[in-house]
């Protein structure tokens, strides 16, 4: 059987078997008669059923009839077949249904969802469905013409699930096609139509399980869009899959947040890595590159914004060479970092505190490194002149 139907498309014409379900979608258990037995058994027509066979886009109903398991549900001209697990005994004649009350429930909200969709985007924005498929993971519905953007995508989930919580009630009829009015679509069948009404919304001609109130649809959730010959196939998840939808974006979205976070750090190690390497070198340079004082000693003073550990770093590393002194000031925050190479037999530590301590600043460290703050930047330029002399 093809994979796709329109609704109005469907057959359900009166055949031997009395659908039970085009009258009441929420029987699940019922009994029955045998109609007629294959001769292995395996295929069984009853006098009535509760079983939904594959049609207008909807799946069958799986359950059991008498303990044995329903495999598949299919009309053939007008008999309803069910396919069996095993043999059905040939002296039983007593059935007793069971259907999957749980597949059977998403179905309808799925196909119930579906007619709610084609109803809004039909009303409000001007497509027409022309298929529709449920799938074991989502449904589809073919629209045309193929002009849904992005943008009206997102407005018609938000139009449909405004109506959806409107609770409007679903009903089922049996009009005469020459009569009956209203239709979303014509109907392209003469004779006796079912027809699923939701109240002030839509009437359409179709053999399908549904629930009775929107409000059972639980959310409509539009998924993945692509063309298809002339229409725009559009995917949607109802009820419980569309919970599962959300759930999965979400887990994605915050997957590839994580992922884009540990990267951001990472970089972000390599970054400081790679600019302190740079610090390193710059260091080695500017000693390479300066000149001895009448004392001999290389001397590197500059005023920077901040003494961050780049700085630090170059200072370091510049003060590896014999005769070095480092004097760094920090507008921000009027900081200052002194060191001194050994061979200089400098007590940076000492020498600092003493300065800072004369003009009510603080600070100290080791002979090698020392550094300090004082309130005034004046003064602290001031200060470092004295340390250079
Ligand atoms: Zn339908």
């Amino acid at each position: 059987m093809p994979a796709y139907f329109a609704c109005q498309t469907l057959r359900y014409s009166i055949g031997l078997t009395d659908r039970l379900y085009y009258h009441d979608s929420y029987l699940f258990d019922f009994t029955a008669e045998v109609l007629s037995r294959s001769f292995d058994g395996l295929r069984l027509e009853l006098d009535r059923t509760a079983f939904y066979p594959t049609s207008g886009g909807q799946p069958f109903d799986t359950g059991t009839l008498s303990g044995i398991p329903v495999v598949d549900v299919v009309e053939e001209g007008d008999a309803l077949i069910h396919v069996l697990a095993q043999a059905w005994p040939a002296d039983l004649s007593r059935v007793e249904g069971q259907i999957n009350s749980v597949r059977r429930l998403d179905h309808m909200r799925q196909h119930s969802g579906q007619h709610l969709l084609s109803a809004v985007m039909a009303e409000d924005f001007s497509l027409a469905t022309v298929s529709f498929h449920l799938g074991p993971d989502y449904a589809t519905v073919d629209v045309e013409p193929a002009t849904a953007s992005a943008e009206m995508l997102l407005a018609i989930e938000e139009r449909v699930n405004d109506r959806l919580l409107e609770n409007l009630a679903l009903s089922v009829s049996f009009e005469d096609a020459s009569l009956a009015q209203g239709l979303r679509k014509a109907p392209d069948r003469t004779g006796l139509l079912r027809i699923v009404t939701i109240d002030g919304l839509d009437r359409s001609a179709c053999g399908g399980t549904h629930v009775r109130h929107t409000g059972e649809i639980g959310c409509v959730v539009l998924g993945k869009t692509e063309k298809v010959r002339k229409a725009q196939r559009i995917e949607f998840y109802c009820g419980e899959r569309a919970r599962r939808a959300l759930r999965e974006r979400l887990n994605a979205a915050e997957q590839s947040a994580a992922t884009l976070r540990d990267r951001l750090a990472e970089s972000d190690k390599l970054r400081r890595k790679l600019s302190l390497e740079l610090a390193v070198i710059a260091g080695q340079r500017r000693f390479a590159e300066s000149v001895p004082d009448q004392n001999g000693s290389f001397v590197w003073m500059e005023e920077v914004d901040e003494i961050g550990e780049e700085i630090r770093a170059s200072v370091d590393a510049f003060l590896s060479n014999p005769g070095t002194l480092a004097v760094i000031l920090g507008t921000k925050g009027t900081a200052i970092l002194l060191g001194a190479h050994a061979s200089l037999n400098l007590d940076c530590g000492k020498l600092l505190k003493a300065q800072l301590d004369a003009k009510g600043g603080r600070g100290g460290g080791s002979s090698k490194l020392a550094q300090g703050t004082i309130p005034s930047l004046e003064v602290l330029r001031s200060l470092a002149g004295d340390l250079v002399r």
